[in-house]
Formats: structure tokens, sequence, C-alpha cells
């Protein structure tokens, strides 16, 4: 072989092993973490009968992260409390948008870089007010309780969907029962059932699937 032969031989070979040395960990790599953590939060309501106590929050708690985890259950990621994760989210007290000439309380937002991470914040007095003004007259303290949980754990989700997709026209969606819907001051935010709408394709993209999934579609 002559010597530009060898050069395109050992080029070739050291390409192939490469993509077969890709093919073979990108089974094995490490999921994508989500942190999910929770401030000193507290709320009180004449329809709640006074305040919310400890198994209160420890049931919104518990609500919020399961509602985090059936949003993104299928995809490649970890779902924990470390504040080292990628993706981070802390339930606090109120969040307030200071863009706008008068401080306005919101449900949550984000900042996100392409590729890198994200954090962003949820407003426990938004939902919690939220769930409160939206229940009907039937509806138990129970309930009510859970539809906090519920609230929050989805507006975590539309704050998490901005952060790994950054550049996403999210509230672009015109479904109100998606989690990309723009506003988190609607009855079905609590106390309906939601789903993913035009995010779902480019997170699926951006973060594979996850084995569990992946198994169970055989
Ligand atoms: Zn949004």
């Amino acid at each position: 072989m002559t010597r530009q032969g060898w050069t395109i031989a050992v080029t070739l070979a050291l390409a192939v092993g490469a993509a077969v040395s890709h093919l073979a960990t990108r089974g094995d790599e490490a999921p994508v973490t989500i942190g999910v953590r929770f401030a000193d939060v507290g709320f009180r309501s004449p329809r709640l009968g006074g305040a919310l106590d400890a198994v209160d929050i420890a049931a919104i708690q518990a609500t919020a992260r399961e509602e985090i985890v059936r949003a993104f259950g299928d995809l490649r990621v970890r779902i924990t409390d470390d504040p080292r994760s990628r993706y981070q989210i802390r339930i606090v007290p109120q969040v307030l948008d200071r863009r706008l000439a008068r401080e306005t309380n919101v449900a949550g937002q984000s900042r996100g870089m392409a590729g890198f991470g994200g954090y962003g914040e949820v407003s426990f007095i938004f939902a919690a007010a939220s769930a409160v003004a939206y229940a009907e007259d039937w509806r138990t303290r129970a309930e009510i309780v859970a539809a906090i949980g519920r609230g929050l754990g989805r507006s975590a989700v539309h704050e998490l969907a901005h952060q790994m997709l950054p550049r996403a026209p999210l509230h672009a969606s015109r479904d109100r029962l998606s989690y990309e819907f723009y506003s988190a001051a609607r009855p079905e935010q609590y106390y309906g059932a939601l789903r993913w709408d035009t995010a779902w394709p480019l997170l699926e993209q951006r973060l594979g699937r996850s084995s569990l999934a992946l198994a169970a579609r055989k």
C-alpha cells in the first residue's frame, strides 16, 4: 500500500472505532438529572379550615413529585433532590416577575441555556390560592390539598420544559390541557388531566427514551 493508502486506512479504522464505541456507550450514558427541592412554605384559607399542617405539606410535596415523574418518566432522566442537578426546580413561597413595572405574582419562572441546564422556581402561594379559587363547592379539603400538589408539579413540569428547550415556542400551544399552555390560571391545571403537546417530540429528541420505556414498547 502506498503511504497515502496507509493514511486513509488508519483514518478510516479510527473513525469506525470511534463510531462503534459511541454506539456501545450510548445505552449506558448516565441519565440527565432533574433536581426538585422544596423551601419552607405555608398557606391558610377559610376554605381549608385554616392553615395547611405538616401532613398536608408532605402530601403536597409527594403529589407534586408524582406529577413530575409522570411527565418525564419515559425519558432518560433521574429525578432527585440534588441541588447540583442539570435541571433544577425549587418550590418557593412566591415568585415575582420583576420585568413588569408593577411586581406581579407569577406561577413560576426559569432560565435555561440550551444543552447546559437551567434553574427555575415555582410559586407555592400561586398554586395554593388557585386550587382554592377553582374548587367547586362540593370539593373536600383533601381534594383541594391534592390539587395544590398537582398544580405545583405541573408548573414545575412547564418550567423544566422551558429549561430543557429554551428556544422552543412552548406558549404557542393552544391546548388548554397541555403542560405547554402559557397560563397556570386555569382549572384544568389543578383538577383536570394534562398531557404533552408540541414539546414531547423535542424532549424525546433531546433526552432520549428511558430503557424501561423502550423495554415496555417491545
Ligand atoms: Zn412558560
